[in-house]
Protein backbone atom coordinates (compact mmCIF):
# COMPACT_ATOMS: atom_id res chain seq x y z
CA UNK A 1 0.00 0.00 0.00
CA UNK A 2 1.90 3.30 -0.93
CA UNK A 3 1.53 6.19 1.27
CA UNK A 4 2.41 9.64 1.91
CA UNK A 5 5.91 7.90 3.73
CA UNK A 6 6.90 6.83 0.32
CA UNK A 7 7.30 9.96 -1.17
CA UNK A 8 9.32 12.55 -0.75
CA UNK A 9 7.81 15.98 -1.51
CA UNK A 10 10.61 18.69 -1.64
CA UNK A 11 9.66 20.54 -4.67
CA UNK A 12 6.48 19.01 -5.25
CA UNK A 13 2.76 20.04 -5.87
CA UNK A 14 0.72 17.41 -4.13
CA UNK A 15 -2.91 17.33 -5.76
CA UNK A 16 -4.60 16.06 -2.47
CA UNK A 17 -8.49 14.92 -2.66
CA UNK A 18 -9.99 15.60 1.11
CA UNK A 19 -12.97 15.64 2.90
CA UNK A 20 -13.64 19.39 3.52
CA UNK A 21 -17.87 18.70 3.37
CA UNK A 22 -18.04 20.25 6.75
CA UNK A 23 -21.45 21.31 8.44
CA UNK A 24 -21.87 25.21 8.04
CA UNK A 25 -24.04 27.61 10.01
CA UNK A 26 -26.32 30.44 8.51
CA UNK A 27 -23.61 33.04 8.59
CA UNK A 28 -21.66 30.11 6.38
CA UNK A 29 -19.33 29.23 9.81
CA UNK A 30 -18.08 25.83 10.03
CA UNK A 31 -19.53 23.98 13.14
CA UNK A 32 -17.53 21.12 13.50
CA UNK A 33 -14.54 21.46 12.03
CA UNK A 34 -13.24 17.36 12.68
CA UNK A 35 -12.83 16.84 9.04
CA UNK A 36 -10.13 19.47 8.45
CA UNK A 37 -8.32 18.67 11.69
CA UNK A 38 -8.15 15.05 10.52
CA UNK A 39 -6.41 15.72 7.54
CA UNK A 40 -3.72 18.21 9.26
CA UNK A 41 -1.22 14.99 9.81
CA UNK A 42 -0.86 14.77 5.97
CA UNK A 43 -0.78 18.46 4.58
CA UNK A 44 1.69 18.74 7.07
CA UNK A 45 4.08 15.82 5.81
CA UNK A 46 3.99 17.19 2.63
CA UNK A 47 4.56 21.39 3.81
CA UNK A 48 7.33 19.42 5.80
CA UNK A 49 8.93 17.82 3.45
CA UNK A 50 9.53 21.07 1.16
CA UNK A 51 6.20 20.73 -0.97
CA UNK A 52 3.01 22.76 -1.38
CA UNK A 53 -0.28 21.35 -1.37
CA UNK A 54 -3.17 22.46 -3.72
CA UNK A 55 -6.79 21.12 -1.70
CA UNK A 56 -10.29 19.35 -3.71
CA UNK A 57 -12.83 18.85 -2.07
CA UNK A 58 -16.78 19.47 -2.85
CA UNK A 59 -19.48 21.00 0.12
CA UNK A 60 -22.90 19.89 0.24
CA UNK A 61 -24.70 18.78 -3.10
CA UNK A 62 -24.91 22.27 -5.27
CA UNK A 63 -26.40 22.40 -8.15
CA UNK A 64 -24.39 24.29 -10.61
CA UNK A 65 -22.52 27.09 -9.10
CA UNK A 66 -24.02 28.09 -5.77
CA UNK A 67 -22.32 30.77 -3.79
CA UNK A 68 -23.80 29.13 -0.25
CA UNK A 69 -21.73 26.11 -1.36
CA UNK A 70 -18.57 27.72 -2.62
CA UNK A 71 -15.51 26.60 -0.33
CA UNK A 72 -14.73 30.33 -0.07
CA UNK A 73 -16.63 30.12 3.53
CA UNK A 74 -14.24 27.45 5.00
CA UNK A 75 -10.97 28.92 4.52
CA UNK A 76 -10.11 31.11 7.88
CA UNK A 77 -11.12 27.76 9.80
CA UNK A 78 -8.61 25.88 7.39
CA UNK A 79 -6.01 28.73 7.96
CA UNK A 80 -7.12 28.35 12.04
CA UNK A 81 -6.98 24.89 12.05
CA UNK A 82 -3.59 24.52 10.02
CA UNK A 83 -1.79 27.74 11.33
CA UNK A 84 -0.33 28.94 8.18
CA UNK A 85 -1.75 31.12 5.56
CA UNK A 86 -4.41 29.45 2.57
CA UNK A 87 -4.96 30.74 -0.65
CA UNK A 88 -8.16 30.43 -2.35
CA UNK A 89 -9.12 30.25 -5.89
CA UNK A 90 -12.58 30.73 -7.47
CA UNK A 91 -12.58 27.24 -9.75
CA UNK A 92 -10.77 24.02 -9.51
CA UNK A 93 -9.94 23.47 -12.85
CA UNK A 94 -9.26 26.07 -15.96
CA UNK A 95 -6.73 29.12 -16.55
CA UNK A 96 -7.41 30.75 -13.43
CA UNK A 97 -6.78 27.35 -10.91
CA UNK A 98 -3.52 26.86 -13.21
CA UNK A 99 -2.21 29.80 -12.27
CA UNK A 100 -2.25 29.41 -9.11
CA UNK A 101 -1.48 26.21 -9.05
CA UNK A 102 1.79 27.39 -10.88
CA UNK A 103 2.94 30.08 -8.77
CA UNK A 104 2.11 28.42 -5.63
CA UNK A 105 5.69 28.18 -3.64
CA UNK A 106 6.92 25.10 -1.51
CA UNK A 107 5.28 25.41 2.10
CA UNK A 108 1.99 27.09 0.74
CA UNK A 109 -1.37 25.99 0.51
CA UNK A 110 -4.08 26.43 -2.44
CA UNK A 111 -7.40 25.78 -1.64
CA UNK A 112 -9.77 25.13 -4.45
CA UNK A 113 -13.46 25.87 -5.19
CA UNK A 114 -16.39 23.45 -4.66
CA UNK A 115 -15.44 20.45 -7.11
CA UNK A 116 -19.27 19.81 -7.48
CA UNK A 117 -19.66 23.01 -9.52
CA UNK A 118 -18.76 21.22 -12.15
CA UNK A 119 -21.48 18.08 -12.92
CA UNK A 120 -18.34 16.61 -14.66
CA UNK A 121 -17.39 15.51 -10.91
CA UNK A 122 -19.87 13.35 -9.65
CA UNK A 123 -19.87 11.87 -13.49
CA UNK A 124 -16.69 10.81 -13.39
CA UNK A 125 -15.62 12.88 -16.45
CA UNK A 126 -12.10 11.66 -18.00
CA UNK A 127 -11.41 15.45 -19.24
CA UNK A 128 -12.25 17.26 -16.25
CA UNK A 129 -9.99 14.80 -14.19
CA UNK A 130 -7.24 15.74 -16.81
CA UNK A 131 -8.09 19.17 -16.49
CA UNK A 132 -7.54 18.65 -11.92
CA UNK A 133 -4.62 16.34 -13.05
CA UNK A 134 -2.25 19.15 -14.21
CA UNK A 135 -2.26 20.98 -11.46
CA UNK A 136 -0.48 18.51 -9.35
CA UNK A 137 2.76 17.00 -9.44
CA UNK A 138 1.64 13.74 -7.06
CA UNK A 139 -1.74 12.84 -6.46
CA UNK A 140 -2.75 12.05 -2.44
CA UNK A 141 -6.03 10.75 -1.86
CA UNK A 142 -6.87 11.47 1.51
CA UNK A 143 -10.89 11.33 1.49
CA UNK A 144 -12.19 8.23 2.82
CA UNK A 145 -15.91 9.78 2.76
CA UNK A 146 -16.10 9.43 -0.84
CA UNK A 147 -13.87 6.89 -1.44
CA UNK A 148 -16.82 4.59 -2.72
CA UNK A 149 -17.57 6.93 -5.27
CA UNK A 150 -16.13 6.68 -8.80
CA UNK A 151 -16.48 10.31 -9.06
CA UNK A 152 -13.26 12.65 -11.64
CA UNK A 153 -11.63 13.85 -7.91
CA UNK A 154 -11.37 10.28 -5.80
CA UNK A 155 -10.95 7.99 -8.59
CA UNK A 156 -10.35 8.61 -12.09
CA UNK A 157 -8.13 11.55 -11.72
CA UNK A 158 -5.71 8.60 -10.56
CA UNK A 159 -5.02 7.19 -14.12
CA UNK A 160 -3.39 10.47 -15.00
CA UNK A 161 -0.58 9.72 -11.97
CA UNK A 162 0.35 6.32 -13.03
CA UNK A 163 3.88 6.36 -10.60
CA UNK A 164 2.73 9.13 -8.59
CA UNK A 165 0.11 8.31 -6.32
CA UNK A 166 -0.64 7.48 -2.70
CA UNK A 167 -2.98 7.49 0.12
CA UNK A 168 -2.88 9.97 2.88
CA UNK A 169 -2.92 9.37 6.51
CA UNK A 170 -6.19 8.94 7.20
CA UNK A 171 -6.86 7.27 4.25
CA UNK A 172 -4.41 4.82 4.93
CA UNK A 173 -5.34 4.66 8.56
CA UNK A 174 -9.20 3.82 7.75
CA UNK A 175 -8.04 1.05 5.49
CA UNK A 176 -5.88 -0.58 7.99
CA UNK A 177 -8.54 -0.21 10.47
CA UNK A 178 -10.79 -2.49 8.38
CA UNK A 179 -8.39 -4.81 7.73
CA UNK A 180 -7.50 -5.31 11.46
CA UNK A 181 -11.50 -6.75 11.56
CA UNK A 182 -11.35 -8.09 8.45
CA UNK A 183 -8.40 -9.53 8.00
CA UNK A 184 -5.61 -9.56 10.29
CA UNK A 185 -7.26 -8.81 13.58
CA UNK A 186 -6.46 -11.51 17.11
CA UNK A 187 -9.15 -13.66 17.51
CA UNK A 188 -11.63 -14.04 19.33
CA UNK A 189 -12.90 -11.35 16.58
CA UNK A 190 -16.47 -9.55 17.44
CA UNK A 191 -18.91 -7.56 15.46
CA UNK A 192 -21.55 -5.79 16.84
CA UNK A 193 -24.50 -5.09 14.53
CA UNK A 194 -27.40 -2.93 15.71
CA UNK A 195 -29.34 -0.46 14.27
CA UNK A 196 -32.94 -0.43 12.85
CA UNK A 197 -33.45 -2.83 10.16
CA UNK A 198 -32.10 -6.24 8.59
CA UNK A 199 -32.51 -5.67 5.06
CA UNK A 200 -29.59 -2.49 5.46
CA UNK A 201 -27.46 -4.58 6.91
CA UNK A 202 -27.91 -7.90 4.73
CA UNK A 203 -24.66 -7.96 2.76
CA UNK A 204 -22.85 -6.49 5.73
CA UNK A 205 -24.31 -9.53 7.66
CA UNK A 206 -23.25 -12.07 5.36
CA UNK A 207 -20.03 -10.94 4.35
CA UNK A 208 -19.03 -10.69 8.14
CA UNK A 209 -19.77 -14.52 9.06
CA UNK A 210 -16.34 -15.17 7.41
CA UNK A 211 -14.57 -12.82 9.34
CA UNK A 212 -15.99 -13.38 13.10
CA UNK A 213 -15.82 -15.37 15.83
CA UNK A 214 -19.15 -13.87 17.48
CA UNK A 215 -21.75 -11.63 16.66
CA UNK A 216 -23.88 -9.52 18.57
CA UNK A 217 -27.02 -8.55 16.54
CA UNK A 218 -28.92 -5.88 18.76
CA UNK A 219 -31.61 -2.98 17.79
CA UNK A 220 -34.31 -3.24 16.04
CA UNK A 221 -32.99 -5.95 13.77
CA UNK A 222 -33.47 -8.29 16.94
CA UNK A 223 -37.28 -8.47 16.22
CA UNK A 224 -36.76 -10.04 12.99
CA UNK A 225 -34.83 -12.66 14.30
CA UNK A 226 -36.49 -13.52 17.27
CA UNK A 227 -40.55 -13.95 15.41
CA UNK A 228 -38.53 -15.83 12.40
CA UNK A 229 -37.54 -18.41 15.38
CA UNK A 230 -41.40 -18.33 17.20
CA UNK A 231 -41.25 -15.33 19.64
CA UNK A 232 -43.97 -12.77 20.11
CA UNK A 233 -42.49 -8.67 19.75
CA UNK A 234 -45.73 -7.35 19.88
CA UNK A 235 -45.36 -4.12 18.47
CA UNK A 236 -41.58 -3.86 17.79
CA UNK A 237 -40.15 -3.28 14.67
CA UNK A 238 -40.33 -6.19 12.61
CA UNK A 239 -39.38 -6.75 8.57
CA UNK A 240 -41.63 -10.24 8.07
CA UNK A 241 -40.46 -10.41 4.66
CA UNK A 242 -36.62 -10.89 6.14
CA UNK A 243 -37.71 -13.77 8.45
CA UNK A 244 -36.31 -16.76 6.31
CA UNK A 245 -33.17 -14.62 5.69
CA UNK A 246 -32.79 -14.27 9.42
CA UNK A 247 -32.99 -18.05 9.63
CA UNK A 248 -31.17 -18.83 6.97
CA UNK A 249 -27.92 -16.24 8.58
CA UNK A 250 -28.85 -18.33 11.92
CA UNK A 251 -27.83 -21.90 9.97
CA UNK A 252 -25.16 -20.13 8.07
CA UNK A 253 -23.69 -18.74 11.26
CA UNK A 254 -23.56 -22.36 12.89
CA UNK A 255 -22.24 -23.95 10.10
CA UNK A 256 -19.61 -21.12 9.85
CA UNK A 257 -18.27 -21.69 14.00
CA UNK A 258 -19.87 -18.05 14.73
CA UNK A 259 -21.39 -17.47 17.75
CA UNK A 260 -24.47 -15.49 17.42
CA UNK A 261 -25.49 -13.22 20.52
CA UNK A 262 -29.35 -11.57 20.34
CA UNK A 263 -30.92 -9.37 23.15
CA UNK A 264 -33.37 -12.15 25.37
CA UNK A 265 -34.77 -9.51 27.16
CA UNK A 266 -35.34 -5.65 26.30
CA UNK A 267 -36.79 -2.27 27.55
CA UNK A 268 -40.18 -2.37 26.01
CA UNK A 269 -42.74 0.94 25.59
CA UNK A 270 -46.00 1.19 25.43
CA UNK A 271 -45.36 3.92 22.31
CA UNK A 272 -42.51 5.00 20.16
CA UNK A 273 -41.90 8.03 23.22
CA UNK A 274 -39.26 9.02 25.84
CA UNK A 275 -42.90 9.89 27.81
CA UNK A 276 -44.35 5.94 27.26
CA UNK A 277 -44.29 3.40 29.90
CA UNK A 278 -41.69 1.15 30.25
CA UNK A 279 -41.42 -2.42 31.32
CA UNK A 280 -38.07 -4.82 31.09
CA UNK A 281 -39.83 -8.11 29.16
CA UNK A 282 -38.33 -11.70 27.97
CA UNK A 283 -37.73 -10.89 23.84
CA UNK A 284 -40.19 -13.76 22.69
CA UNK A 285 -42.98 -12.46 25.10
CA UNK A 286 -43.52 -8.90 24.12
CA UNK A 287 -46.90 -8.14 25.22
CA UNK A 288 -49.26 -6.62 22.48
CA UNK A 289 -49.35 -3.25 21.89
CA UNK A 290 -45.63 -2.74 23.35
CA UNK A 291 -42.38 -2.71 21.30
CA UNK A 292 -38.46 -3.24 22.12
CA UNK A 293 -36.73 -0.17 22.14
CA UNK A 294 -33.52 -0.85 23.97
CA UNK A 295 -31.49 -3.89 25.23
CA UNK A 296 -32.28 -5.27 28.88
CA UNK A 297 -30.66 -6.04 31.77
CA UNK A 298 -30.18 -9.57 30.81
CA UNK A 299 -28.89 -9.17 27.44
CA UNK A 300 -26.28 -6.51 28.08
CA UNK A 301 -24.69 -9.22 30.95
CA UNK A 302 -24.37 -11.74 28.40
CA UNK A 303 -22.99 -8.90 25.35
CA UNK A 304 -20.59 -7.73 28.31
CA UNK A 305 -18.97 -10.88 28.48
CA UNK A 306 -18.37 -11.48 24.85
CA UNK A 307 -17.01 -8.00 24.85
CA UNK A 308 -14.58 -8.71 27.16
CA UNK A 309 -13.52 -11.76 26.20
CA UNK A 310 -13.04 -10.26 22.31
CA UNK A 311 -9.68 -9.18 21.18
CA UNK A 312 -10.74 -7.65 18.21
CA UNK A 313 -14.47 -5.85 17.94
CA UNK A 314 -16.13 -3.86 15.04
CA UNK A 315 -19.18 -2.00 16.56
CA UNK A 316 -22.02 -0.32 13.83
CA UNK A 317 -25.13 0.46 14.90
CA UNK A 318 -27.20 1.32 18.06
CA UNK A 319 -28.75 -1.74 20.79
CA UNK A 320 -31.52 0.95 20.81
CA UNK A 321 -33.36 3.96 20.03
CA UNK A 322 -30.45 6.31 21.90
CA UNK A 323 -31.91 9.49 20.40
CA UNK A 324 -34.23 8.86 23.51
CA UNK A 325 -32.96 9.32 26.31
CA UNK A 326 -34.75 6.42 27.68
CA UNK A 327 -33.32 3.89 25.38
CA UNK A 328 -30.03 4.88 25.17
CA UNK A 329 -28.66 2.64 28.11
CA UNK A 330 -27.50 -0.26 26.19
CA UNK A 331 -25.92 1.70 23.25
CA UNK A 332 -24.15 3.52 26.56
CA UNK A 333 -23.06 0.35 28.29
CA UNK A 334 -22.42 -1.43 25.27
CA UNK A 335 -19.74 1.91 24.86
CA UNK A 336 -18.28 1.20 28.14
CA UNK A 337 -18.09 -2.65 27.43
CA UNK A 338 -16.03 -1.80 24.58
CA UNK A 339 -14.36 0.95 26.47
CA UNK A 340 -13.23 -1.63 29.21
CA UNK A 341 -12.02 -3.97 26.79
CA UNK A 342 -10.31 -1.15 24.34
CA UNK A 343 -8.45 -0.54 27.84
CA UNK A 344 -7.47 -4.47 28.45
CA UNK A 345 -5.58 -4.36 24.92
CA UNK A 346 -8.54 -5.16 22.40
CA UNK A 347 -8.70 -2.95 19.10
CA UNK A 348 -11.93 -1.52 18.32
CA UNK A 349 -13.19 0.06 15.41
CA UNK A 350 -16.23 2.14 15.03
CA UNK A 351 -17.88 2.96 12.00
CA UNK A 352 -20.66 3.91 9.97
CA UNK A 353 -23.60 5.80 10.71
CA UNK A 354 -25.55 6.27 14.25
CA UNK A 355 -23.20 4.52 15.94
CA UNK A 356 -20.28 6.97 15.35
CA UNK A 357 -23.08 10.01 16.36
CA UNK A 358 -23.29 7.91 19.63
CA UNK A 359 -19.91 7.12 19.97
CA UNK A 360 -19.54 10.89 19.74
CA UNK A 361 -22.85 12.26 21.61
CA UNK A 362 -21.89 10.15 24.53
CA UNK A 363 -17.82 10.40 24.83
CA UNK A 364 -15.93 7.05 23.47
CA UNK A 365 -14.14 8.77 20.83
CA UNK A 366 -11.57 8.45 22.84
CA UNK A 367 -12.19 5.36 24.31
CA UNK A 368 -11.79 3.20 21.36
CA UNK A 369 -9.15 2.61 19.33
CA UNK A 370 -10.79 4.02 15.76
CA UNK A 371 -13.67 5.80 14.74
CA UNK A 372 -13.79 5.79 11.13
CA UNK A 373 -15.21 9.25 9.16
CA UNK A 374 -16.76 7.43 6.50
CA UNK A 375 -20.54 6.52 6.65
CA UNK A 376 -21.45 5.04 3.40
CA UNK A 377 -17.50 4.32 2.53
CA UNK A 378 -17.32 2.20 5.56
CA UNK A 379 -20.34 0.10 4.84
CA UNK A 380 -19.60 -0.69 1.48
CA UNK A 381 -16.49 -1.83 2.83
CA UNK A 382 -17.73 -3.93 5.64
CA UNK A 383 -19.56 -5.85 3.08
CA UNK A 384 -16.66 -6.58 0.96
CA UNK A 385 -16.50 -4.27 -1.65
CA UNK A 386 -13.68 -2.51 -3.23
CA UNK A 387 -14.11 1.09 -2.83
CA UNK A 388 -13.20 2.74 -6.18
CA UNK A 389 -10.76 5.36 -4.68
CA UNK A 390 -9.35 2.16 -2.78
CA UNK A 391 -8.79 0.56 -5.87
CA UNK A 392 -7.53 3.38 -8.05
CA UNK A 393 -4.69 3.89 -5.98
CA UNK A 394 -3.70 0.09 -5.33
CA UNK A 395 -3.76 -0.27 -9.53
P1 LIG B 1 -28.98 2.19 11.29
O1 LIG B 1 -28.89 3.46 10.51
O2 LIG B 1 -29.49 1.03 10.54
O3 LIG B 1 -27.71 1.91 12.06
O4 LIG B 1 -30.14 2.44 12.36
C1 LIG B 1 -30.03 3.38 13.37
C2 LIG B 1 -31.39 3.62 13.94
O5 LIG B 1 -31.90 2.43 14.49
C3 LIG B 1 -31.37 4.63 15.06
O6 LIG B 1 -32.04 5.78 14.63
C4 LIG B 1 -32.14 3.93 16.18
O7 LIG B 1 -33.09 4.77 16.80
C5 LIG B 1 -32.83 2.81 15.48
N1 LIG B 1 -33.14 1.69 16.38
C6 LIG B 1 -32.32 1.03 17.18
N2 LIG B 1 -33.00 0.13 17.91
C7 LIG B 1 -34.30 0.22 17.57
C8 LIG B 1 -35.49 -0.43 18.01
N3 LIG B 1 -35.45 -1.38 18.93
N4 LIG B 1 -36.65 -0.06 17.44
C9 LIG B 1 -36.68 0.91 16.49
N5 LIG B 1 -35.59 1.55 16.05
C10 LIG B 1 -34.41 1.22 16.58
Amino acid sequence: MKTLNDFDFKDKKALIRVDFNVPLNEKFEVTDATRIVSAKPTLVKIMEDGGSCILMSHLGRPKGVQDEFSLKHIVSKVEDVLGVEVKFVSDCVGPNAEEAAKNLKPGEILLLENLRFHNEEEAGDTDFAKKLSVLGDVYVNDAFGTAHRAHASTTIVADFFPKKKCFGYLLAQEIESIEKVMQTGEKPVLAVLGGAKVSSKITIIENILDKVDHLIIGGGMTFTFVKAQGGSVGDSICEDDKMELALSILKQAKQKNVQIHLPVDVVAADAFSNDANTKVMDVYHITEGWQGLDAGPKSLENFKSVVLQSKTILWNGPLGVFEMERFANGTIELGNFIAESTKNGAFSLVGGGDSVAAVKEFGFEDKVSYVSTGGGAMLESLEGKTLPGIAAILN
